[in-house]
């Protein structure tokens, strides 16, 4: 029977706030909808996480698990989720209690009016974050916007997503996913709802600054085509420059005084030496992107289900 409500969850070493959250978003369900699921999706946890979902799910009825045979990373994890949920609403939500359950009933009476497809949750505070991490963030909303012109500023992971949006998404075959950016990128009709982002219940933050780096260079490499028109733009300019200085050094020649400029020389080697490789670096980005979507495989793979598959 298909479910009211979706509520999806990816989670990755989280042994030891789960089972808290979960009990808080049950709570929340039951309290505005009659008939829901909970989809935890184990992102290869190196922990207890499995373990503790598989001992609540034997209470916990409307609980769902997938396990991933691997650590995919979040934009995978929860890719897994939404091909998994069977609500006519689905609901995104991370599991360290950052996204507070009690703002589930809101979302969902707010997606009930019939007046949004999608209800996002808006951070209206980013929580005790520490300053560094709170800059790094910036600092990839910056360069998101200034080259995908998506702003994302302050939008989470948090949304409820009706059915139709769900569909939609899972169109989209790409292989490398950027969850807010592509629901951006879908329209529908949008709700935001402000909330506090809360302290993390337990454990670290996942991301390390590698990670988002990769993050913001998908990111950006799939939104955006204009780092390479930025290379045919600086092309054009040397072109302009070196025309310039061609007509200068034939002059200087025919007129018997050559021999200067060799700091000119030294110069020009450098500039276009490095915004050569800079060019070759940016189509590079993108060639790996294409190698990656091209060999089509699978987003994430599923090792475990919970309950398991009924004999
Ligand atoms: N997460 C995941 N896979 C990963 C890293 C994180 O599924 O490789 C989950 C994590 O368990 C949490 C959510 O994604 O439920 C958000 O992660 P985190 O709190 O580390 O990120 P932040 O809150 O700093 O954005
Ligand atoms: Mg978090």
């Amino acid at each position: 029977m298909q479910p009211e409500i979706s509520v999806v969850i990816p989670v990755y070493c989280e042994a030891a706030g789960i089972r808290v959250t979960l009990r808080e978003v049950e709570k929340y369900l039951s309290q505005c909808a009659s008939t829901w699921e909970i989809v935890v999706v184990d992102d290869g946890s190196k922990d207890s996480t499995w373990d503790e979902i598989t001992t609540l799910s034997a209470g916990m009825p409307g609980l769902r698990g997938l396990r991933l045979s691997r650590n995919f990373g979040k934009e995978a994890a929860v890719s897994a989720g939404l091909a998994a949920a069977r609500g006519r609403a689905v609901v995104l939500m991370d599991g360290d209690m950052q996204h507070p359950p009690s703002l589930l009933p809101t979302l969902v009476q707010t997606w009930r009016t019939g007046e949004a497809d999608i209800v996002e949750a808006v951070k209206s505070s980013r929580g005790n974050e520490s300053a560094m991490s709170a800059a790094r963030a910036k600092l990839f909303y910056l360069i998101l916007r200034a080259f995908s012109g998506h702003d994302l500023n302050g939008a989470s992971d948090y949304k409820l997503l009706d059915q139709r949006v769900v569909e939609a998404y899972r169109t989209m075959k790409e292989r490398n996913v950027f969850f807010r950016g592509m629901v951006s990128w879908m329209g529908f009709r949008t709700t935001q709802i402000p909330f506090q982002v809360e302290p993390r219940i337990a454990g670290d933050s996942g991301w390390s600054v590698f990670g988002l780096v990769r993050l913001a260079a998908v990111a950006v490499t799939s939104f955006s085509t204009f780092p390479l028109h930025l290379i045919t733009i600086f092309g054009l300019v040397f072109f302009a420059f070196s025309v310039l200085l061609g007509v200068h050094t034939v002059y200087m020649k025919l007129s018997g005084a050559a021999i200067t400029g060799f700091t000119t020389v030294i110069l020009l080697l450098l500039i276009i030496g490095s915004s050569l490789m800079i060019g070759l670096g940016i189509i590079g980005e993108y060639l790996a992107r294409i190698y990656e979507e091209v060999k089509q495989r699978p987003r994430y793979i599923v090792s475990q289900e919970l309950p398991g598959p009924r004999r």
